[in-house]
């Protein structure tokens, strides 16, 4: 039977559940219900099932190590793949880290990541790119990138990622202001560039959750407690002498990190508890840093003179990114501006939008093996799709009564997904391979001229008939 013939009396979501405690009332309610299902049904007709011939490449937007892992995993299976980066290099944040947990250092990992990408022969990358338009749904999209140039894909992985928090306001802590006050990145620079002056350190302080789970932003950034504390290991490594001290709220060095906090630990590393409503107090006294806090362990206000102060900041959405991303592919974002799953359970890495998936920070603050997992969970998502010839477009589409159509082009302005547009008469038309069924333009149209197929007036209010009619 053809699927568009079936209607369905949702007898338990709508009834059963909802009115467990009114038996009488839910079992009138159920005839009324099974009495509109078939009023509708009555008036509805087979339709076609839309396909669409699938476009065999894939978009990958960001060029960080999200994005080049997707791009690999899609070009590895022959697919073309266009990545675009908005700067001049690959890598994103990755290039500024110094090394992961297990002690991997991260430079000579993406160096290597990036050369297969710039070298693979179905890989393109475009630097300095953004994206101006996009059109087209699953299987075939049109994007325009902001050199004018389109490419035809038909999938898309968005990986723009996240970046660092800057201290500001009472988070600011003399960052900027005293030059031994640094961030987790910068200390990770000093690091890289094997700064000879981190030896000579006597006490260093390191500051956990600066900007972090608090109303602004009420998220945990999940990897700065396990760079923080694999930070001061290294810190120990290089002078054993070295006092130092971790103020944090709660050490969330989650799986086997805990050996990292561990390890910290047993070299005699301190950690020492603050809360929202103490926040250590950090100023300068003759020159020198001054951090002042109470020490909920001892009960005790304690004073220390660091030589350097650490700063692990939030991670944080990159906003505009993410805004107008999601306004091109309709996806969601949250509250906070990362970009939102179709359903984090059931539907892990799509976007409502089909076609379309997430991996990275884009989506959540994650490590760099999270970020790296979760591209190619997207990446083999998108690739079913690839694998088809064809795919199903939505087949309860908007229909125009031209007879009735006075081209006012109302129904062009409303339509979220390009799909309406008048032709050569002035009159609309609808582009059923990109329309979605929304019914704006139903609901926009003036002169009744538009209706959507098997959702018209006549279905609807025969079911109205037939919940007042006993
Ligand atoms: C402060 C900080 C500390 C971290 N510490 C650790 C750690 O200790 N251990 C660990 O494992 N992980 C750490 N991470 C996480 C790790 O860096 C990421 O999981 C990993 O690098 C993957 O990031 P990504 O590719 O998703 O995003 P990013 O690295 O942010 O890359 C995104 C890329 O997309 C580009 N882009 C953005 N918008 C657009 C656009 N509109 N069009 C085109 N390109 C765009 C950006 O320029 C960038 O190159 C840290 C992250 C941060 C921010």
């Amino acid at each position: 039977m053809n699927q568009f013939l079936f209607e369905m009396a949702n007898i338990r979501d709508q009834d059963s559940w909802v009115h467990q405690h009114e038996p009488e009332k839910a079992t009138a309610k159920a005839k009324d219900l099974v009495r509109m299902a078939v009023a509708r049904v009555r008036g509805e007709g087979a339709l076609p099932y839309n396909m669409v011939p699938v476009t065999k490449s894939a978009l990958v937007i960001g060029g960080g190590v999200t994005g080049m892992t997707a791009a690999l995993a899609f070009a590895d299976q022959d697919y073309p793949v266009t990545l675009i980066e908005q700067s001049d290099m690959l890598g994103g944040n990755g290039r500024n880290i110094y090394r992961n947990w297990k002690g991997e250092r991260f430079l000579p990992f993406i160096n290597d990541l990036a050369a297969r990408v710039t070298s693979h022969p179905q890989i393109s990358v475009k630097f300095n790119s953004a994206i101006k338009d996009v059109a087209g749904s699953v299987g075939k999209f049109s994007t325009t990138f902001s050199d004018g140039q389109s490419f035809e894909h038909g999938v898309a992985v968005v990986a723009v990622g996240g970046e660092p928090y800057q201290p500001e306001g009472k988070w600011q802590f003399l960052h900027g202001v005293n030059p031994n006050v640094h961030t987790l990145l910068e200390l990770d620079k000093k690091f890289i560039d094997q700064d000879e002056s981190l030896k000579s350190i006597d006490q260093a302080v390191f500051m956990h959750c600066v900007g972090s789970r608090i109303p602004e932003r009420p998220y945990c950034s999940r990897v700065c407690c396990t760079h923080a504390v694999d930070a001061a290991i290294k810190l120990k490594e290089l002078n054993p002498e070295m006092d130092i001290f971790m103020l944090y709220r709660d050490v969330r060095t989650y799986g086997q990190r805990e050996r990292l906090y561990q390890e910290a630990r047993g070299k005699g590393i301190i950690f020492v508890r603050y809360d929202l409503d103490h926040l250590p107090q950090v100023s300068e006294e003759s020159g020198r840093l001054m951090i002042r806090c109470h020490d909920p362990i001892i009960d005790a206000d304690i004073a220390i003179q660091p030589d350097m102060l650490v700063l692990a900041t939030a991670i944080q959405p990159r906003a505009q990114s993410a805004g107008s991303l999601s306004k091109f592919f309709k996806c969601a974002i949250d509250g906070q501006g990362f970009l939102l799953e179709a359903h984090m359970k059931l539907r892990p890495v799509d976007f409502a939008t089909a076609g379309v998936f997430l991996a990275g920070l884009c989506h959540y603050p994650k490590s760099m093996e999270e970020s790296i997992a979760q591209a190619k969970a997207a990446a083999a998502r998108a690739s079913v799709i690839l694998a088809q010839d064809a795919v199903p477009a939505e087949s309860v589409t908007a229909v125009v009564n031209r007879a009735k159509c006075t081209g006012c082009g109302v129904c062009t302005e409303v339509c979220a997904f390009n799909a309406v547009s008048l032709d050569d008469n002035g009159l609309s038309v609808i582009n059923t391979a990109m329309c979605k069924g929304c019914g704006a333009c139903v609901a926009g149209c003036r002169s009744d001229a538009v209706t959507l197929k098997n959702i018209g007036n006549e279905q609807i209010m025969a079911a109205v008939d037939a919940a007042f009619c006993d």
